[in-house]
């Protein structure tokens, strides 16, 4: 069961900010296709 959600996940393509192009690691629906760097919701090293 497990593994099968995994594989979804895996399958998806990778979802790009609209803003810096970047994947988006943390997929959030609320956030549409803005990474949270972008939106200022986490912070740069
Ligand atoms: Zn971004």
């Amino acid at each position: 069961m497990i593994t099968g959600i995994v594989e979804f996940f895996e399958n998806l393509p990778p979802k790009l900010c609209s803003n810096c192009g970047k994947p988006i690691e943390e997929q959030h629906e609320c956030y549409g296709n803005t990474c949270f760097t972008c939106i200022g919701l986490k912070d740069l090293d």
